[in-house]
């Protein structure tokens, strides 16, 4: 417990992991903007956290130079500089004056950053590892690409920016040749892939804790399966359990999700998307290496280990072990809503007083300015049955959706 943590940026994921090691009294220094989310909930002791940006190499090695071990609450940052400081180490000066390399250690590798970081090289990854994915080539960013793309494999397809891609600022979905124009026109600074489309019934996404530096599907523990409702490619609610799925097909993806993950580098939380397809079959559609939006539930359901203390244990090795490989939620029903931003004033003041007046809602605020469809809060309900949460959340579904931009 008395080594340092080093995480790169500060946002509500970083925030709500800073809350978990504030009660293990684990010290977590954070390079981003002064004032991020993460920041305002922290102390500013010994060592001082670092004002700038996470894609910074020479503030990478500034914070490396502090601490034990570096994680991430983000894949956007420069792995070359996490690869030198992990293989090659930092330069320190001694209080003799003395110059030496410090090594420290990277959570989860490098090497698992890098490839999860590019979307296309993640899925290349994960077909070699024999985990099913969906089907898509690289592209060049021309017209004539494009529509090969299309004729080869239908309309609609997804087009994606490899990089940088989040809460689908980066998806591009080509209805027909018509809207290659636009989407290029859109997407064309970036580099590019396409994706078949997937025709799913439903999207499920699982946490998977993983233990050990190399790969192996071993030291890997999943959580529940749960159901995740995405609007605009943005994801609006998740369901813990999945709603309508057989204990089987729950099973499946959590041993999808757990051999994806059993087959990267590192040690820490990791965050898998899946499409339960029309025919029955799992698909992995990525990977977060980090803590994620559909495990924000386990802060009130999975109590004893939620994501963030997961995430904390496993990088510092100290993750209790799990015979069964799985992690059980405490509630039988947890349903969680995104509050994105776009709103007025009043009209979140209204969701607040609205979320506070329900009895088993737990809500939770970022700190950050409200934008539009910017993520800055969410609320959990937790229930003794999934029709119990879904009549407590119901008339807060409402009010999110009136006050949406
Ligand atoms: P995140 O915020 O999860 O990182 P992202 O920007 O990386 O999002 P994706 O996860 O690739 O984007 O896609 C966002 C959403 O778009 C998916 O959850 C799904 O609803 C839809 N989507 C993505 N790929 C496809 C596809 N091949 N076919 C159909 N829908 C898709
Ligand atoms: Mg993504
Ligand atoms: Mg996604």
């Amino acid at each position: 417990m008395d080594r340092t943590i080093g995480l790169l940026g500060g946002g509500q994921l970083g925030r709500m992991l800073v809350r978990e090691a504030d009660q293990f009294g684990i010290r977590v220094v954070i390079l981003d903007a002064e004032n991020s989310p993460a920041k305002q909930i922290s102390g500013t002791l010994e060592p001082k956290h670092i004002n700038g940006s996470f894609t910074d190499p020479k503030k990478i090695r500034e914070l490396a130079r502090q601490v034990d071990v570096l994680t991430v609450e983000i894949e956007h940052v420069d792995t070359e500089v996490l690869e030198e400081i992990s293989e090659r180490g930092v330069e320190v000066t001694g209080n003799d004056g003395k110059k030496s390399m410090k090594r420290v250690e990277v959570q989860p590798s490098w090497k698992t950053i890098r490839i999860i970081q590019d979307k296309f090289l993640q899925k290349g990854h994960l077909e070699k590892n024999g985990v099913p994915t969906a089907v898509s080539e690289s592209l060049e960013s021309t017209e004539e690409a494009l529509s090969i793309f299309g004729e080869k494999y239908g309309f609609p397809y997804m087009l994606k920016a490899r990089k940088d891609a989040y809460d689908g600022r980066g998806n591009y979905p080509v209805r027909s040749a018509s809207d290659i124009p636009e989407a290029l026109n859109t997407l064309q600074s970036r580099a590019l892939y396409a994706e078949k489309w997937a025709t799913f019934k439903k999207e499920l996404a699982v946490m998977v804790v993983k233990t050990s530096d190399s790969p192996g599907v071993d030291a890997t523990t999943a959580y529940p399966t749960v159901e995740t409702i995405h609007e605009d490619s943005i994801c609006k609610l998740v369901y813990a359990p999945a709603r309508g799925t057989s204990t089987r097909l729950q099973k499946q993806a959590q041993d999808i999700a757990r051999k994806a993950v059993g087959s990267l580098w590192g040690k820490g939380v990791f965050g898998v998307e899946l499409f339960l397809m029309d025919d029955d079959s799992l698909v992995v559609n990525e990977i977060a290496p980090r803590p994620h939006n559909s495990g924000h539930y386990t802060i009130e359901a999975c109590a004893g280990i939620s994501q963030y203390r997961a995430q904390l244990l496993s990088i510092l090795g100290i993750m209790p072990s799990f015979p069964s490989h799985t992690i059980s939620a405490d509630f039988p029903a947890t349903i969680m809503l995104n509050i994105l931003g776009g709103a007025t004033k009043p009209a979140h003041n209204e969701l607040l007083r609205q979320t506070i007046a329900t009895p088993k809602a737990s809500l939770h605020l970022y700190g950050k300015e409200s934008k539009p469809a910017r993520k800055i809060g969410h609320i959990t309900i937790k229930a003794s049955s999934m029709r119990e949460a879904e009549n407590i959340i119901a008339p807060l579904i409402k009010t999110v959706d009136g006050i949406r931009a």
